[in-house]
């Protein structure tokens, strides 16, 4: 030290000084030769390396300066530097040295530096509206360039929507020393308006007085809050504006359940007043309302959907008022939804359908009155078709016999006259008889043993009269294979290409009609048929071809007098065909010809039916058959003892079931033709009487299709069955058969 010539005196006074003093050589790296106290305390003691680089001095530094900033271990020291005006001397005196920071705070620079950089538009100032800083953003923000300037606050009055809004920004911050707020719209150079937030503060720094304003752009959260409020005041708008009322149900983990919203509509649905739906919370309210009836369902369903966790669906009524025993009729629906914490939500609306409801009852009661209207007429069309079949029966059965009598030459035309009608006239009636039957659905098909080929060969012969008439040529070809015993509705089949065959004669004039019936395949027991009637007649125009099919539509006027007919025959053909598993087809032109064509599957019977013997046999015998005959009308009587009588039966007639058990106990019939419905005793009782005392065949003659009553026959043993009004060939088959069968098996 002494060398350097410092001397002692000022040594101690720089060692006492609160100050940090030290000296240091003035040559690299500068070593520290004298310190004092202060220095040595916040210093010092922990410097290893005594020297200026030591003390964090950069090599690169230039150290004339007058002010010189050190680090060392994280803090910053500033310190007054001089070079002893002696010009012996060779040191540098650093003094003044005071800790200015520690490093993780920011220098004063830093901090201004912070401020220019911030995010956040920011100015501060004067109370007076002088600008002393203004950053990047707000620069940004105002339109300046980066390098502009801004002076007074003043200058940025043209850009707000309220030019003079700024001085109260800064009153307010310099009036109470809070954070104030205000918003306000910013018009950018670009006419695009911006809302922004202005927050000011106070700031007092060396007892001067500063206002910090920070500007924030508020636009898009504005237009947020704006979108959000418009979009839950149209779902607002939504709930209350939709007919009925939606709610959300709360089902907690103690089962309690509770209506955690309800909309307005809610009220009117249920019969509540507006300012009582508030404390309609509990589902109990609603349940007390509803209808008696309806309520076991309406919990039901509901246990369900929470069950199950399935959407809930219940019509139910509730009570409008309660002083009242008024209900309307409401629909509930909704959907469950399982919350995180266990508990169940239901979002649903109930809507009050009282109105649909109303209309519902009136439609179903007059759904019912039409369909008692409808039972009606049915029941009096069947009614009337059975009254008739009567006297036709009786008109046929005299005509029949008047023509086996031998009529003069003159007579003849006149009763095939008749008998055409008669015949026509019990067609029509067995066809509205089976159109209402299929109507009904009591419509049954048999399922029979026939012989196909027999069958067909039987059908076209009985037509071969009417053919002849018709001045139309009728063939038939039947192809290989069809010499089998299917099982089938032989009755209705034969209906079905009975109907096909007369249309085609009718509609066929001098031409010719050919039934053509192949069979097409047969295995694992089934043969599938096809049959075919085609003619060469008017034929039917395309537009035509469906509309033929409908109940009672005809191409031509109902009953048409050229051709006659219901317009029923081919609707019951395409009714009996699909009972049958069949569908009818049909290729016409007009003026050409029509073919009608179906195909069925039958299950092929074992057993092959036996050649019967022919009828005349009976008649030919020595003796001739003796029958009772237990009928109580006259008529029928008359035209039934006139057809036996013909083929030379004799007969006995009785009035009712009584007499009929009596007759058969004197004396030995062959057969009995045993009519159902009679006085005293009907047909069934008489029957079941008899089969206990004798075996004699008996035939059921009833006017009821066979199908209705067909337990009962089973039941009663019957032989055989007859429909009325009595076909007196179909009479002579069965009585052959019963008979000839009862011969076989005795
Ligand atoms: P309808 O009792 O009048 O014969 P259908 O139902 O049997 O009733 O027939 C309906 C209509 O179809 C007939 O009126 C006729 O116009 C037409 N039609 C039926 N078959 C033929 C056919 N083979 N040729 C031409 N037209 C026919």
């Amino acid at each position: 030290m002494q060398e350097k010539g410092i001397n002692s005196t000022f040594k101690k006074l720089i060692y006492e000084s609160s100050e940090m003093v030290f000296l240091a050589d003035d040559t690299f790296p500068y070593p520290i030769f004298y310190s004092n106290r202060s220095f040595e305390e916040q210093i010092g003691a922990s410097l290893p390396d005594r020297s200026l680089v030591g003390l964090g001095l950069d090599s690169s530094s230039f150290i004339f300066k007058e002010e010189i900033n050190l680090s060392y271990r994280g803090n910053d020291y500033d310190f007054s530097l001089d070079l002893p005006q002696d010009s012996s001397t060779n040191y540098f005196l650093f003094h003044k040295g005071k800790k200015i920071r520690s490093q993780s705070l920011p220098t004063k620079k830093e901090f201004q530096q912070f401020l220019m950089e911030s995010p956040d538009a920011q100015l501060i100032l004067k109370p007076d509206g002088e600008i002393f800083l203004c950053n990047k953003e707000a620069l940004k923000l105002f339109g300046y360039t980066e390098n502009g300037e801004l002076n007074h606050l003043s200058e940025l009055e043209k850009l707000f929507d309220d030019p003079h809004q700024w001085g109260n920004w800064i009153d307010a911050a310099i009036g109470e020393p809070l954070t104030h707020r205000f918003t306000s719209t910013l018009i950018s150079e670009f006419g695009e308006q911006l809302a922004l937030e202005i927050v000011t503060k106070q700031l007092i720094v060396d007892d001067i007085q500063y206002v910090i304003l920070s500007f924030k752009n508020i636009s898009e959260k504005i237009n947020l809050e704006r979108e959000l409020k418009d979009s839950s005041s149209f779902l607002m708008n939504l709930t209350e504006q939709v007919p009925g009322g939606l709610y959300q149900l709360l089902l907690d983990n103690e089962g309690k359940m509770s209506f955690s919203f309800l909309s307005k509509g809610i009220a009117q649905v249920v019969g509540l007043k507006p300012e009582e739906l508030a404390d309609f919370t509990d589902i109990s309210m609603l349940l007390s309302r509803v209808h008696p009836m309806d309520l076991p369902q309406v919990i039901m369903s509901s246990i369900a959907s929470a069950r199950k966790v399935e959407p809930w669906q219940c019509q139910f009524r509730v009570k409008s008022d309660l002083n009242f025993d008024e209900y309307r009729w409401i629909l509930g629906a909704a959907r469950p939804q399982v919350l995180s914490n266990g508990n169940m939500v239901w979002y649903g609306y109930l809507t009050d359908i009282s109105r649909q409801k109303e209309f519902e009852a009136k439609l179903d009661e007059s759904r019912k009155a039409a369909e008692k209207a409808n039972q009606i007429k049915s029941d009096f069309l069947s009614m009337i078709s059975h009254e008739l079949r009567t006297p036709l029966n009786a008109i046929s059965g005299s005509v029949y016999s008047l023509l086996q009598d031998g009529p003069l030459a003159h007579q003849r035309p006149e009763l095939d006259t008749i008998n055409y009608a008669v015949d026509n006239l019990i067609i029509m009636i067995n066809d509205l008889l089976d159109f209402q039957k299929i109507e009904a659905g009591k419509l049954a098909i048999e399922s029979t043993p026939f012989h196909l080929s027999s069958l067909c060969n039987q059908i076209i012969k009985g037509l071969s009269s009417h053919a002849r008439e018709s001045k139309n040529r009728l063939d038939v070809t039947l192809s290989k294979g069809l010499d089998i015993t299917v099982y089938g509705d032989k009755t209705r089949l034969s209906q079905v290409l009975n109907n096909l065959i007369t249309n085609a004669l009718k509609f066929t004039i001098e031409g010719e009609v050919n039934v053509k019936i192949e069979l097409r395949r047969s295995s694992d027991g089934k043969a599938k048929v096809y049959f075919e009637v085609k003619d060469n007649g008017i034929g039917i125009a395309k537009e035509h071809q469906e509309r033929i099919f409908n109940n009672f539509d005809q191409v031509r006027p109902t009953f048409s007098p050229k051709y006659g007919g219901t317009g029923l025959g081919l609707s019951i053909t395409r009714k009996l065909l699909n009972l049958m598993g069949g569908e009818i087809g049909l290729q016409s032109e007009l003026n050409e010809g029509s073919r009608f064509f179906f195909e069925l599957e039958f299950d092929i019977a074992e057993m092959k039916l036996n050649n019967h013997a022919r009828p005349t046999e009976y008649s030919n015998q020595s003796s001739p058959l003796h029958f009772l005959m237990a009928e109580d009308n006259n008529v029928n009587a008359l035209v039934l003892g006139k057809i036996l009588n013909k083929w030379g039966f004799t007969f006995e007639r009785v009035l009712n079931g009584v007499e009929a058990v009596n007759a058969v106990k004197q004396t030995n019939f062959d057969c009995i033709l045993m009519d159902i419905q009679m006085p005293e005793m009907n047909g069934f009782e008489a029957t079941l009487e008899i089969k206990k005392i004798s075996e004699v065949p008996i035939i059921a003659l009833s006017a009821a299709a066979k199908t209705e009553i067909k337990d009962r026959i089973e039941e009663c043993d019957f032989d055989g069955f007859i429909a009325k009004p009595i076909d007196a060939s179909e009479l002579q088959k069965i009585i052959r058969e019963v008979i000839f069968e009862k011969n076989q098996s005795a």
